[in-house]
């Protein structure tokens, strides 16, 4: 057995939840270089050690081999799965090459260069991400890093268009995510959807409490829990602009 040396919080072997129509089993690992205000595993982002360790990587492969034929995908998400992309690499070589099946990795798509790696070598089959909206707002980070972080994440979205990847682009939806916002980015990288085959756009509330824990209650407090009406009006703006839309809807709303 190969010395994988992935830090994370577990995996859960059959999810329901974690991508669009499909069945995962889920892995969870830590770390992530933004810092999301509404981020509910921020936990896992900041590498708690009550939430974080050493990966038993052999039972992880014993599990994911006897629920290979219950899933869809071997789904990695976090915390942001490229900051560990090495181990990440030799982990998921080790599952195509060993057990087989799909792939699919949840990032927030500004880690270019590791992103790259693993797509040219054929190891993911599947992306997730949130389009965060606006960035300077959501990501964390001052306005000029934002701005960069956004760039890249541009460049990560036309990686995954080159290549063909089938896209799961989901949209925190906060109280002030207005449609014509929505709208207003959709159009930028339009450019890059246009080009992805298989996309599907989720349209879903951004939580706070009490359904999750926050990183910043405080400013959860202030944008988080929008109304379904809202996730409507945004679905129908998406739609228009001739997506594909499913929308997730917060249910004591
Ligand atoms: S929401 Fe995602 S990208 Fe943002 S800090 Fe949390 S794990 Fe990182």
């Amino acid at each position: 057995m190969e010395d994988i040396r992935l830090v994370g919080a577990g995996w859960k072997n059959v999810s329901l939840v974690d991508v669009v129509d499909s069945v995962t089993f889920t892995l969870w690992l830590c770390g992530c270089n933004l810092r999301c205000p509404f981020c509910h595993n921020w936990k896992l982002a900041v590498n708690n050690p009550e939430r974080c360790r050493l990966l038993d990587i052999e039972r992880l492969l014993d599990e994911l081999n006897a629920a290979k034929m219950l899933v869809d995908y071997l789904h990695v998400t976090g915390g942001e799965p490229l900051v560990q992309w090495y181990e990440l690499g030799r982990l998921l070589r080790l599952v195509k090459n060993n057990i087989g099946g799909r792939t699919s990795v949840n990032t927030n798509l500004t880690l270019y260069s590791p992103l790259s790696r693993l797509l040219k070598e054929g190891l993911v089959d599947h992306i997730a991400t949130d389009l965060k909206l606006p960035p300077e707002v959501m990501y964390g980070h001052d306005s000029e890093t934002a701005s960069k972080l956004w760039s890249l994440y541009e460049r990560g979205l036309m990686l995954v268009a080159d290549y063909g990847v089938p896209l799961e682009l989901r949209i925190p939806i906060t109280k002030f995510s207005k449609p014509a916002l929505v709208a207003e980015y959709l159009v930028k990288i339009q450019p890059y959807l246009s080009k992805i085959g298989k996309l599907i756009v989720v349209v879903q509330p951004l939580l706070g409490e009490p359904v999750t824990t926050p990183r910043d209650p405080e400013w959860c407090k202030l944008f988080c829990n929008p109304d379904n009406g809202l996730l409507d009006g945004v679905a129908e703006t998406v739609t228009k602009l001739g997506f594909r839309v499913r929308v997730k809807k917060w249910l004591s709303s």
